[in-house]
């Protein structure tokens, strides 16, 4: 057996629990009350171990935390305490839940929602089929009115990821949360059927390296008309993920952005950050130009990580130039993100010019291969 075959095998093998995902919602809220509002009757409610009917259409359903256990009610008035409950045979039936301590906007969720307490907290974790957590996904991270073109190509990142990191919170027993340290999921996509539809048109569809392991599918809103590579940023390369030119996003939202800072503050900030420099080794002039992406602010013996600054200042990015104007320094800078990976306003921009997923993909991915599991599974079965 080829090693490449071997692999694909194992994989697989991993990957067979994915049809659904689930999710933690609501993750880092303590959630004190909440209410459940099925949108149909086409589910059943598990209280511990009894499990009863739906009530009917309109219902809504009261979650109160009460120390180690749920006080749950109707406003048909049922009451009962429970460690646990579980609404199932969901497939089908969406539910609005809105928490009402502490007051969180009301959010549609789809599938099977199980609630128990956790730490006097009710926790919730939302169990669904994986192409409807995508395309959930896509919605919150990329936004309802685009091609749908792009939202094949968000989608096959988001799945990229997924898959890759089904055991980030499996000590937890559920497979992710839905925050950015995982992705952003807020629920239903309701906003517009293409990114459901890009989900689906792209099932099973991931992004590999040469040894079919998947890649990191890092993504940023716009790289200012050049991607960094990624040891330039998290300080190790990782596959596909190289500094290239682009011009697609250089007219975009985010193209660009501009700061004054004082240069009193930023000989203060200088100092600060290089010890054994005093005030009289500072230049008279700070101008820094980048013309292509740099790794350093550099001007006479200053040396930092532009990095650094980014984070220090909360610059949309660490593409920018400095102009020293008497006592203002004018930052002009590109692009909002960390530029590694797919640049999603030249991405967009492509998809509008008819460009393909596959072209885009490979535009921002570089030598990356695009791989359907479907047809790897069916090459194993010959
Ligand atoms: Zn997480
Ligand atoms: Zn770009």
């Amino acid at each position: 057996m080829s090693k490449g075959l071997f692999v694909v095998l194992i994989f697989l093998f991993n990957s067979s629990i994915a049809e659904n995902v689930i999710v933690n919602v609501f993750n880092d809220k303590k959630l004190q009350i909440i209410e459940v509002q099925p949108l149909n009757l086409n589910y059943r409610i598990c209280i511990d171990n009894d499990t009863i009917e739906p009530q009917s259409s309109g219902t809504i359903y009261q979650l109160v935390a009460d120390d180690d256990s749920i006080i749950f009610s109707s406003n048909q008035n049922v009451v009962r305490r429970a460690k646990r409950i579980v609404f199932f045979n969901g497939y089908g039936c969406t539910y609005r839940i809105k928490s009402v301590e502490p007051i969180i906007e009301s959010d549609l969720y789809e599938g099977r929602m199980e609630f128990f307490n956790f730490y006097c907290n009710i926790k919730i974790l939302n169990s669904l089929e994986l192409e409807d957590y995508i395309a959930g996904v896509v919605e919150a991270e990329a936004g309802p009115r685009l091609p749908l073109e792009y939202y094949k190509v968000q989608s096959i990142i988001c799945r990229t990821y997924i898959l890759g990191h089904l055991k980030r919170h499996e000590l937890e027993n559920y497979n992710v949360c839905d925050k950015e340290h995982c992705q952003v999921y807020k629920g239903k996509s309701m906003s517009n059927p293409d990114i459901q539809k890009g989900a689906l048109l792209t099932k099973n569809v991931v992004l590999m390296d040469n040894d079919l392991n998947l890649i990191t599918c890092a993504f940023h809103s716009n790289c200012g008309g050049e991607t960094c590579n990624a040891e330039d940023v998290w300080n190790r390369p990782s596959f596909g993920l190289k500094s290239k030119k682009d011009s697609f996003c250089l007219k975009q939202r985010n193209a660009k952005w501009e700061k004054i800072i004082s240069k009193e503050e930023w000989k203060k900030y200088i100092l600060k950050k290089n010890s054994n420099l005093d005030s009289l080794d500072l230049p008279s002039n700070f101008s820094f130009i980048q013309i292509e992406r740099k790794t350093l602010y550099q001007v006479d013996k200053i040396k930092i990580p532009l990095k650094e600054i980014r984070l220090d200042w909360g610059f949309k990015s660490t593409f920018f130039s400095i102009v020293d104007n008497d006592d203002k320094l004018l930052f002009s800078g590109k692009g909002f993100g960390h530029g590694i990976g797919l640049c999603q306003e030249g991405a967009i921009n492509m998809a509008k010019q008819e460009f393909l997923m596959n072209e885009i993909l490979h535009y921002y991915y570089k030598d990356v291969t695009i791989l359907d599991l479907d047809k790897v599974k069916f090459f194993k079965e010959e």
